[in-house]
């Protein structure tokens, strides 16, 4: 068995180890040195890939091919071509050609671009990013691929990363560089997302249209039993979950994904995987692999992988945990404390320029997690605040002490730490408390960021922390390149970061009402919801950082601006929307035909002329027929105020505003009423499986 899967792992990618075996020597080589330094990669070389890539995918009984990106939906996009290249007489011969390899023409109007490309001008382009492997899915040959307008503005998530990914590259190195580092040659940033969802069974989905068009339930009342016992998290898999865990892993397997651990999560039918980290840009395109065979792979057994940030009220919601950190390509953990007093002057140095990066760019980190489905989440005690700020434990907070008191750091206990005379004990990994309220944590050698939701790709923060991070290495490189006395000047920068920045690190309990106070007091930032983070995303410093950086355009930033709000106002639209239908024509003809058989029975009873009361039919019947007609004006109103979005139509701000301020209260007020009638009507009447069903029966 597992001599099984050592073989059929990546069994399905045109790994480095495939292109050795497939491809001549050189050609290898030439096509290794664009990999790692991003040059341009001659067309007879890419003629050539493309030939072995064809016939390897070919034995892998591929047909077709497609280039495969990440448009702004936050899903992956495939558009397939077959191989087929008719010979004029009759035949056809499977080809396929470096061009089509490198790029590719997908009609793009179809695909937001938030004004960057004008109607008229349809065609993007997608190219080849071959730092991430090609693989074979369901007999398509994928190549992942970056997608750009034609004037060549990113419309995608990977152009970004991309970009971020290089930036701090550059930093990383010039510090690295300072500390005597001849020997790596790239630092990496590296991630391992952990992937929270619900499973529930198909059959029960399929009658819940809430489900079937936004992804979450939009009315249903509690059940008796939620996750109080806490008897779900890491309890025995269930037979149904356990076969689709299993088939789950040797699909991610087959593609090369490292699907590693896998669990019941808190909430019941909810459950995580994570994978073991890879580089940002790889670890996003198998995250959104992941999410794709998750679903898929949950459909063969007749489940429902749901992937909202929240499907029901009451129980926790999923998120997914991004843990970042740095790598060189020689292997070393840039966030890992070291063994001697030199590593860790190193050591601090990053660590320290994180805790500066989040401090200065708050709104950023909120930014990147901001959508109507994690509104949900975020500072509801279930997941970490919507303040941002971080957990390091109690051993570094002595670091923080020691260096604001000027006493002597003396291990565990608080004292002066002089940097680049102290070894950190090897405390970090074992003690870090696993501080569940925190948005972002410092775990032993590498970041936790909780804040992302579960649904979302993992793109857009990890470019946010790299832009941030490489802007703080870069003032760093500066202040130290030109430093006369290197370890004297590190010295003073370390603990003059750290002072100034103490007010972002936060161990206590971020769901506590002290917290939001002391942080305000603090002064940080507390943007509660999607509309009140999204309009800082242009705000002069958030331009200035990644246009400096090379990783969007100014136009780049205002279009991904539009699409986001956009996003969230067509979101609630289609919740209000399905909402009013489901009460319409499910839940109130429901009521009223209870009410109806209520009324037959209690005058067939008091026909009997028993001295009967009916009190329990006439007690319904008056409690129902009043929230029946309370549920028929919220229906009404909901309408009413869907319909005043057309004013709006031209400022996308105040449109999502109006949906938060306007359209999210009253379509509260259409739930609340159809919950209590949900908790006064007999089963049998009720229109669609209630949250017992879909949470238990599996
Ligand atoms: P937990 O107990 O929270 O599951 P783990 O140590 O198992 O902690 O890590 C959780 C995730 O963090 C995994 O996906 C793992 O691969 C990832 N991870 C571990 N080390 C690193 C690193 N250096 N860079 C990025 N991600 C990492
Ligand atoms: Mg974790």
């Amino acid at each position: 068995m597992c001599k099984d899967i050592s073989k059929t792992f990546g069994s399905m990618v045109f790994s480095d180890v495939v292109m050795k075996e497939k491809l001549p020597k050189d050609i290898y080589k030439s096509l290794q040195q664009t990999m790692k330094t991003g040059s341009d990669l001659d067309i007879n070389v890419a003629n050539m890939v493309a030939i072995a890539m064809k016939d390897w995918a070919l034995e892998k009984g591929a047909t077709h091919y497609t280039h495969w990106f990440q448009p702004l939906t936050g899903i992956t996009a495939e558009k397939h071509d077959s191989f087929i290249s008719p010979q004029g007489d009759g035949r056809v011969i499977m080809e396929f050609s470096g061009k089509e390899l490198i790029k590719g023409e997908p009609d793009a109007s179809s695909f937001p671009s938030g004004g960057l490309r004008a109607t008229f001008e349809a065609r993007g382009y997608t190219a080849w990013d071959p730092t991430s492997y090609a693989f074979v899915k369901e007999g398509t040959l994928c190549i992942p691929t970056a997608f750009c307008s034609y004037n060549g503005e990113a419309l995608d998530n990977k152009t970004p990363l991309l970009h971020s990914m290089e930036t701090i590259n550059d930093q990383a190195l010039r510090i690295l560089r300072l500390f005597g580092n001849t020997t790596a040659n790239r630092v990496l940033s590296t991630v391992g997302p952990e992937q929270e969802y619900f499973l529930i069974d198909k059959k029960l989905y399929d009658q819940r249209k809430d489900l079937m068009f936004t992804g979450r339930t939009l009315f249903g009342a509690k059940p008796p039993k939620g996750q109080e016992l806490e008897d779900h998290y890491f309890g025995a898999l269930k037979t149904r979950v356990s076969a689709f865990m299993k088939e789950l892993n040797e699909e991610l397997w087959k593609l090369g994904v490292l699907a590693k651990t896998e669990h019941n999560e808190v909430a019941p039918a909810q459950h995580e995987l994570a994978p073991i980290f890879t580089t940002t840009n790889i670890a996003t395109d198998h995250n959104q692999l992941t999410m794709e065979m998750m679903k898929k792979v949950a459909d063969r057994h007749g489940l429902a992988c749901l992937l909202h940030e929240k499907p029901f009220d009451g129980v926790n919601g999923s998120g997914k945990h991004n843990n970042w950190s740095l790598s060189t390509d020689t292997g070393i953990n840039l966030l890992e404390p070291g063994l001697s007093p030199h590593e860790n002057s190193q050591f601090l140095l990053f660590f320290a320029a994180v805790i500066k990066a989040i401090d200065e760019y708050q709104d950023l980190m909120r930014i990147t997690v901001a959508s109507a489905g994690n509104d949900h989440r975020l500072g509801a005690n279930e997941a970490p605040p919507a303040i941002v700020s971080i957990f390091v434990g109690d051993d570094l907070d002595c670091i923080f002490k020691s260096i604001d008191e000027g006493t002597k750091y003396d291990g565990m206990k608080q004292g002066t730490i002089e940097i680049g005379v102290h070894v950190l004990p090897n405390f970090i990994k074992d003690t870090t408390d696993r501080n569940r309220t925190s948005p972002f944590a410092f775990t032993g050698n590498k970041f936790e960021f909780r804040m992302p939701g579960s649904s979302q790709s993992i793109s857009g923060p990890n470019v946010v922390i790299n832009a941030i991070v490489a802007e703080e290495l870069k003032k760093f490189a500066d202040i130290l390149e030109n430093a006369e006395d290197f370890t004297a000047a590190t010295n003073t920068l370390i603990c003059k970061t750290l002072q100034d920045h103490r007010r972002i690190v936060f161990n206590g309990d971020g769901y506590s009402e002290e917290w939001q106070i002391e942080a305000k007091r603090r002064g940080l930032s507390n943007l509660r919801s999607t509309v009140d983070a999204l309009p800082h995303f242009i705000d002069e410093k958030n331009i200035k950082l990644f246009t400096e950086h090379n990783i969007f355009t100014e136009s780049e930033m205002h279009s991904r601006y539009e699409i986001m709000l956009e996003s969230y106002s067509k979101i609630l639209r289609i919740e209000a929307l399905t909402m009013i239908e489901i009460a319409k024509k499910e839940i109130i003809p429901a009521v009223s035909r209870y009410v109806a058989k209520l009324c037959s029975t209690a005058v067939s009873v008091k026909d009997l002329g028993l001295d009967l009361q009916c009190a329990a039919e006439v007690s319904f019947i008056n409690k129902l027929s009043k929230l029946n007609d309370e549920a028929y004006e919220y229906v009404n109103d909901l309408k009413e105020t869907i319909d005043k979005t057309a004013q709006f139509h031209d400022d996308a701000l105040a449109l999502a505003v109006y949906y938060k301020e306007s359209v999210i209260p009253a379509m509260d007020r259409l739930r609340a009423v159809a919950d209590l009638m949900e908790e006064n009507t007999c089963t049998e009447y009720w229109p669609h499986p209630t949250y017992g069903d879909l949470l238990f029966k599996i």
